[in-house]
């Protein structure tokens, strides 16, 4: 055979070869690309650097391009993360500065922007909207989720093998929040609703939960000389804000309330004794301070089957002597806004945040209507600048800290 043959025969041979590629692209049977076929390629624009992959495919790198152009107009750095998912879709997640996000799904095989619908079966996006409703509400207090349904603002996604990440950005939310808003929805959440190849998590537990920190700062909130009407109101806020306090109650209110004290012994909130007539101790008779003293704990104990596990003083009116009469650890404050005295639900809050510290126990009462708002304010701030809310018993723990009987604190560090 001659050269020029040989010759033809291969060029015919090769040109077989590119149609057959071009049509298995076409038909979507498989694309080229996998997670390891891109280098990382930086443009330097005018407001920042920004990271994106170059596939060396030129449909993709050009539709990629555009979404560079675009982002340069954003202040700071882009980041970007990827997943091809199952052989059909490119998933791109960029992350700009402050929190913000910007994603797309590109269809691999005709290079077409997707809807995050195009990876559900019929109603499948709806049932995916519950199960991030429902992840976000167990993650976040309130005045977030409540901010992301009631606003206009960004979802963006990074869809992988196991599972989608869920970010919102642009939320107007209020106190604004300094951390990334994001779930995690595992496929064993919504692997019913999907249309892609999936993997399941062996050992999958959900991590969307409002978790506390002993390395955080952490605060106890404590009611006094309840309960009352406010208390329903507060163990609202409270749950709302993911928090939990100590009630320090009155001994002469426990009868008549005794509908409020069991609905804070179902909460997670926990209970302590504020005496029984709220009197100056020093200037009881010993009778009738041993009465006010212990008598909240046999109410308690026939009423409610439970004991209350701190003692707080009216006043915070002791003595040695009397410290020493008091067979549970004794809990005073370093915290008064005196909301006893304002009544006025900003100023109340303003007191708090204006002195707050890491181990302070803060004293409010959950007796006024003000005290209630405050406190509706007042949880959101503590949350964005980084502390977590909850009960004495938890604040000593995470400090370290075992309470004694008959000693006094003030604050727990
Ligand atoms: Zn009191």
């Amino acid at each position: 055979m001659k050269t020029t043959s040989l010759l033809k025969i291969l060029v015919i041979l090769l040109m077989i070869f590119f149609i057959c590629l071009l049509n298995i692209r076409l038909l979507g049977i498989t694309n080229p690309f996998t997670n390891k076929d891109y280098i990382v390629k930086t443009y330097e624009g005018k407001n920042g650097n920004i990271k994106y992959p170059y596939f060396k495919d030129y449909g993709l790198d050009k539709k990629i391009k555009e979404y560079v152009l675009d982002l340069s107009k954003e202040n700071g750095n882009i980041e970007f993360q990827l997943n091809i998912v199952d052989h059909k879709y490119l998933s791109i997640l960029f992350s700009l500065s402050n929190y913000k996000y910007k994603s797309y799904i590109i269809n691999l095989n005709n290079l077409k922007e997707e809807e995050i619908s195009v990876i559900f079966i019929k109603n499948g996006l709806k049932e995916y909207g519950l199960k991030t409703k429902e992840m976000l509400e167990l993650k976040y207090p309130a005045f977030i989720y409540d901010s992301i349904y009631n606003n206009q603002g960004e979802i963006s996604y990074l869809i992988k093998d196991n599972e989608i990440i869920v970010y919102f950005s642009n939320y107007d939310i209020k106190p604004s929040v300094n951390e990334p808003i994001f779930v995690r929805l595992n496929y064993h959440e919504i692997y019913k609703y999907l249309k892609i190849d999936y993997v399941l998590d062996e050992n999958y537990i959900n991590d969307n939960i409002y978790a506390l920190n002993p390395n955080k700062k952490t605060i106890a909130i404590t009611f006094d000389d309840g309960p009352s009407e406010v208390t329903k109101d507060i163990l609202n806020t409270l749950k709302d804000n993911k928090t939990t306090a100590t009630f320090f109650m009155l001994g002469n209110r426990l009868e008549k309330n005794a509908d409020i004290v069991n609905m804070v012994l179902v909460s997670d909130n926990e209970v302590g004794t504020h005496s029984y007539y709220h009197k100056y101790l020093t200037r009881l008779s010993k009778k009738k301070r041993t009465e006010s003293i212990n008598k909240p704990t046999e109410v308690m104990e026939e009423l409610f089957n439970i004991r209350p596990i701190y003692f707080r003083p009216p006043y915070g009116n002791l003595t040695p002597k009397i410290k020493s009469e008091i067979n549970m650890p004794i809990i005073l404050w370093d915290v008064d806004p005196e909301d006893w005295h304002y009544r006025n639900a900003e100023t109340i809050k303003n007191n708090v945040l204006s002195v707050i510290k890491d181990g302070d126990i803060v004293l409010l009462h959950d007796i006024f209507p003000t005290t209630g708002e405050a406190l509706k304010l007042l949880l959101p701030e503590l949350y964005v600048r980084g502390y977590q809310v909850v009960s004495v018993s938890k604040l000593a723990e995470f400090k370290g800290v075992t309470l004694e009987a008959s000693k006094a604190y003030r604050s727990i560090k």
